[in-house]
């Protein structure tokens, strides 16, 4: 019969452990939950977070890739722009004019916060 790790059992006893997390805060600085939503944001494409994770407030610039809360929204979430440099990428001022359509078109500048 193999011996088990010692290293294999220490993680066991500390992951059963009522004081981990605890500890884990202490010694890091910050939540479990901080901890994990920044290396989520350092570890994941913004667009895969609000595809997989239907994010209510925030959208993924379809030029950059940033994070926004707030930006263009191009025919009803075809595109989104985080700004004027992104948008004008893809159309000009005249051709944003003429999808927002004096605020009747379904391309307009918007937030997604409350
Ligand atoms: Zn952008």
């Amino acid at each position: 019969m193999t011996k088990k790790d010692p290293v294999d059992e220490l993680r066991e006893e500390l992951m059963a452990h009522p004081d981990l997390e605890r500890f884990f805060t202490d010694k890091v600085g910050m939540s479990l939950k901080q901890y994990m939503a920044g290396y989520i944001i350092d570890n994941t494409e913004v667009e895969e977070l609000v595809d997989e994770l239907d994010l209510e407030h925030t959208r993924c610039c379809s030029e950059c890739g940033s994070p926004m809360y707030e930006g263009y929204c191009i025919e009803n979430g075809a595109e989104y722009y985080c700004s004027d440099e992104c948008l004008h990428k893809h159309l000009t001022e005249e051709e944003y004019n003429a999808l927002y359509d004096d605020g009747r078109g379904d391309s307009y500048w918007t937030s997604w916060l409350d």
